[in-house]
């Protein structure tokens, strides 16, 4: 609907709406000294610029475009030759656009990390066929699938989290930390008891402050991945309102250590792409752990064979 509303110029940008004499003034709400009409939201504005840039860096190959046509011309190309390219710039604009709009509504806007990576996301989740496409990396070839673990961007970590809930309060909770090339950087698993399951998958995410170590500040940002859709909507509204409106559930202060990485994005899994984090959670059950090490003795042999699998490297 959104680009088929572009199609026709029919998108609310300021211009139309100062051109209709419902507002007095066109400036590009994002800063841009620009008049924000549809060319601008598509091509023009900082932001948007910023965010290609971002995808760039993280390998993707975005071609470039100057006009309203130009872009229309280089999508029609990658309908034939990449069309989950095409579907990557498609999702960006639209992300970007959907992010002015709570902006604009009083809200606060995504960070250009948060929408680069939810445009990759969702331009994976489109191609449901198990597309192979060489990505972030260009030496690594992985499935775009939905049931398959995604690395993280270059230079970035990312941790799986899960918690496993057992009858008379008993839970374990287990995680792992993963880098770009889906090679195995630490997991750890405790158990505890709960009272309340909803929290359990809350403390999943919180007990990360125990586990992250000062090498991991190092990386560029990490992505904090787990299977409990409602706990992740927590963490992610959390930080787009800017304001902790389930204080019930978490305390702002509780969350501190992830101010110390440069960029934090908090993402949702299905089940089957965060087995790893299920594993840590059920080995936790014998006993706790902290794996820094995965050629060391200790590591039980099935969690590398997993890493191998979900990794996807063909190396
Ligand atoms: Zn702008």
């Amino acid at each position: 609907m959104f680009w088929w509303r572009i199609c026709k110029d029919a998108i609310p940008t300021f211009a139309m709406l100062a051109y209709r004499r419902l507002i007095n003034h066109q400036r590009c709400p994002r800063g841009c000294s620009d008049t924000e009409n549809t060319n601008h939201i598509i091509i023009r504005c900082g932001f948007i610029k910023k965010v290609f840039k971002l995808l760039e860096d993280w390998n993707f190959d975005i071609p470039e475009f100057n006009s309203v046509d130009d872009c229309y011309q280089v999508l029609s190309r990658l309908a034939n030759s990449n069309p989950f390219l095409g579907n990557l710039i498609c999702s960006v604009i639209y992300y970007c656009w959907n992010s002015r709009n709570q902006l604009v509504h009083g809200g606060c806007a995504d960070s250009r990390y948060v929408i680069a990576y939810r445009a990759v996301i969702q331009s994976i989740s489109s191609f449901k066929n198990g597309l192979i496409r060489e990505n972030w990396d260009a030496n690594q070839l992985f499935k775009l699938s939905k049931s398959s673990w995604l690395p993280p961007p270059p230079g970035w970590i990312k941790v799986n989290v899960d918690a496993s809930i057992f009858p008379n309060n008993s839970t374990d909770i287990g995680g792992i930390f993963r880098d770009c090339k889906g090679r195995g950087l630490a997991a750890f698993g405790f158990h505890t008891i709960h009272w309340d399951i909803a929290q359990m998958e809350l403390l999943a995410i919180l007990s990360l402050r125990d586990h992250i170590k000062d090498w991991m500040l190092e990386a560029k940002g990490i992505v904090i991945e787990g299977d409990n859709l409602n706990v992740i909507n927590i963490f992610q509204n959390a930080l787009k309102k800017n304001k902790w409106i389930h204080e019930e559930f978490l305390n702002p202060k509780d969350l501190d250590f992830l101010h110390n990485f440069q960029h934090f994005i908090f993402s949702f899994v299905n089940r089957d792409c965060n087995k790893l984090a299920n594993f840590c959670a059920n080995y936790a059950h014998f006993s706790s752990f902290f794996w820094d090490d995965f050629s060391s003795r200790g590591v039980p042999p099935s969690i590398l064979d997993l890493l191998k699998v979900e990794s996807s490297c063909n190396n």
